[in-house]
């Protein structure tokens, strides 16, 4: 088994997608902001401007600052983009009440913004709040002519783009969350795959150095495989895998991590787990796949690796549990070892 490969070697949610997402939009949406405020300074020191029009501008470009910073400092997205939406729906009263000219993109963008952060329920409950702010600021205003036409404008824009937002956002989500299972998913066997494996060792690792637990690791590799596929050929060789993951499957606990990593070559990770426990899970399944009904008979090795705090590295720990297999196999097959774990490689690891 080679030895684990060096792009997984970034801590886990490091390269989260939404995570850098949300930072960009964040980003852009304060840039937005900004922009909104200056060009509302710009239109006020313009000399022709209606001198009516400047408490409204005011109490926009203040907002927008405000907003701006909210977004900028703000470490909790759903509750900055909850504030950018408040803001944009003030802005959007006070450009109904108060009879400015400019576009609808001033209290547009922000409620667009907020859309794709905040959840539905939270999206709904803005839209009615804006129907009821705009239903207010139009009766306050005694022309008729003026308010249908605003209405027509404003609300409806709003409410068909803020859906579009929340649609688009749901798809995307949706579709992100499908890939990142295909990603990290063995096809054949429906187990986590080796990039999910890697990933899923990084965090139980970081886990266990904050708790102070075990961390326990199996790995798996199938006595003369290569036999069984000469001999029964390749689909009895797929069958015997899946039939594997299955009995992996059942004799774990939920939330251990499965894995297959390689062509026969399996894992687990055991949360919790110390070395005796690994041990017996091992033996467990060993035993399983001997007794096992199959067209071909077909047993299976493991090597075990268990570590407390101070935690080895995600290597060490693997590189340990993959000796130990190999020492199973030396000694006969079908059997369980347990490795010791090389800490001196700390060293040279972090140097
Ligand atoms: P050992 O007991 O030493 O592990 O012997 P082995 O024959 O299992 O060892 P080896 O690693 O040489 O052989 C693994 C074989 O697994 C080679 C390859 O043909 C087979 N294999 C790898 N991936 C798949 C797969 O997806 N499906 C099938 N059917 N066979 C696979
Ligand atoms: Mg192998
Ligand atoms: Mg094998």
């Amino acid at each position: 088994m080679k030895r684990l490969g060096r792009s997984a070697r970034t801590p886990a949610g490091a390269a989260t997608p939404g995570f850098e997402e949300a930072r960009l939009a964040r980003t852009i949406a304060a840039v937005m902001f900004l922009a909104g405020a200056v060009t509302v300074m710009l239109v006020l020191a313009a000399p022709d401007v209606d001198p009516s029009d400047h408490t409204g501008f005011r109490v926009i470009a203040a907002l927008a600052v405000l907003g701006a910073a909210v977004i900028w400092l703000g470490r909790l997205e759903g509750l900055a983009a909850i504030v950018v939406y408040g803001i944009g729906l003030v802005s959007a009263a006070v450009y109904v009440a108060k009879p400015i000219s400019g576009t609808p993109s001033f209290y547009l963008w922000p409620l667009l913004f907020g859309a794709y952060f905040v959840g539905r329920r939270w999206v709904l409950a803005m839209l009615a709040l804006a129907w009821t702010a705009f239903g207010i600021a139009l009766a306050l205003r005694p022309d008729v002519e003026m308010r249908a036409i605003l209405f027509m404008d404003t609300v409806i824009t709003i409410s068909v783009a803020v859906a579009v937002v929340v649609f688009l956002r749901e798809r995307v989500s949706e579709l992100v969350g499908h890939l990142r299972h295909s990603a990290i998913t063995d096809p054949l066997t429906g187990l986590v795959n080796r990039r999910g494996f890697e990933e899923a060792l990084e965090r139980e690792l970081a886990r266990a150095a904050r708790t102070g637990a075990p961390v326990a690791l199996v790995v798996f590799d199938l006595d003369h495989f290569k036999q069984l596929n000469d001999t029964h050929g390749h689909a009895a060789g797929d069958r015997a895998l899946v039939a594997f993951a299955k009995l992996l499957r059942r004799s774990a606990r939920r939330g251990d991590v499965l894995a297959r990593i390689g062509g026969e070559e399996f894992a687990a990770i055991l949360y919790d787990a110390d070395a005796n426990a690994a041990l017996a899970f091992a033996e467990r399944v060993v035993e399983r796949q001997r007794a096992g009904d199959r067209e071909a008979p077909l047993t299976v090795s493991a090597g075990v690796a268990a570590a407390t705090p101070p935690l080895p590295s995600r290597d060490q720990l693997f590189e340990a549990a993959d000796r130990a297999l190999y020492a199973a196999k030396r000694a006969g097959r079908a059997r369980v070892r347990l490795g010791e774990i090389a800490r001196t490689a700390v060293l040279t690891d972090t140097g």
